[in-house]
């Protein structure tokens, strides 16, 4: 197959508000890289970030990027050291791309490798027909994975890290914030043999969503009804065992605090827009662990989620909106309603 010169690819050219549809040269793969012909590709809250050019897109991000991390497709090209990846093979790809210098990538911890460059971030993205990746971040996907489920691995990878952050066999959970990531990390919990779940957000088109993908969870609008009520409800008398929080709002972080059991588990995936005061002595009083999580295990995370996905666990009813890639913008407007699921770009056509 010959490749092109040429692709289209959706950059950050301005800034300011939006993303702009260029023409680039196909990358050039070094050695130990493969090349991804892009066929789906999903929109992430990061890239809401970057499209509407706010402080922390300012701060993170350099003018002329190519965006988007969340994508799928087939190998096009493969480096002449690449031994694992085949030509033709559909794949999707953890990324972030990690060094080898620090103490923790030394020892295989690569997800806490504080080198880690991100693709679409820091790096060229995937909203592209083409993206160059390392082989030590291809992830091959089997023939029965659809290529859209491929493209949101991303996000349900940061849900699977979540979630099995603690032991959840018979356990109560309950999940603060109706995001993507929350409803997927739901999803999760209730195949990974959960007790009771419990999703809660203050966003009733959220809630309501979330309940085509997590049918087993309960969920709650925490402006309209008492949590401690739907507890008993539900039949449990004590607090919740483990804690997902996914909002990084301070009110649901102390309303998980004051209805964790003594001794519970908190992983916190949501990052505060700003910094907030604790109760710490809540945390302390209940002898309560809390775990920051970034990111996913590289690869544990993708083992998990690969095994997850082929043993039961449907996120399809996740994907609500598919649009061509060349009406991008139609697909960000949508987004910026609040209103989606994941909404899916097809570069196929492009
Ligand atoms: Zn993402």
């Amino acid at each position: 197959m010959t490749l092109p010169k040429t692709m289209k690819c959706l950059v950050k050219a301005k800034a300011e508000k939006g993303l702009w549809l260029e023409q680039r040269p196909v990358p050039e793969i070094e050695p130990d890289e493969v090349l991804i012909k892009v066929e789906r590709t999903a929109i992430c809250g990061t890239d809401m970030h970057i499209y509407k050019w706010d402080d922390w897109a300012k701060n993170n991000v350099l003018v002329g990027l190519i965006t988007g991390h969340e994508y799928s497709g087939h190998v096009a090209a493969v480096g002449s050291g690449v031994r694992r990846v085949d030509v033709g093979q559909k794949v999707t790809g953890e990324g972030h791309v990690v060094g080898n210098r620090s103490r923790n990538a030394r020892a295989g911890r690569f997800h806490l490798d504080p080198d880690t460059k991100g693709i679409g971030v820091n790096l060229p993205g995937a909203f592209a027909e083409y993206l160059a990746l390392p082989e030590f971040n291809v992830i091959p996907l089997k023939d029965d994975v659809p290529l859209e489920i491929g493209a949101i691995m991303d996000p349900l990878g940061n849900a699977v890290h979540t979630a099995l952050s603690f032991d959840l066999v018979g356990e109560d959970v309950l999940i603060t914030g109706a995001g993507p990531i929350g409803i997927m990390a739901a999803a999760v919990a209730e195949e990974a043999g959960a007790r009771r779940v419990v999703l809660t957000d203050i966003n009733d088109w959220r809630l309501e969503f979330a309940s085509k993908v997590a049918p087993k969870t309960r969920l709650v609008n925490v402006i309209n009804e008492n949590l401690r009520d739907v507890m008993t409800e539900i039949g449990m008398n004590e607090g919740f065992d483990v804690g997902l929080e996914m909002s990084g709002a301070e009110p649901a972080f102390n309303q998980m605090l004051d209805h964790m059991i003594m001794g519970g588990n908190i992983a916190m995936l949501g990052i505060p827009a700003k910094p907030f005061p604790v109760d710490f002595g809540k945390i302390v009083g209940k002898a309560l662990t809390v775990r920051g999580i970034y990111g996913r295990q590289m690869y544990e995370t993708w083992y998990k989620m690969i095994a997850l996905l082929d043993s039961g666990l449907d996120v399809s009813a996740m994907i609500t909106h598919r649009f061509e890639a060349r009406d991008f913008q139609k697909a960000f407007d949508l987004m910026e309603t609040g209103k989606t699921g994941k909404v899916i770009l097809d570069w196929n056509a492009i």
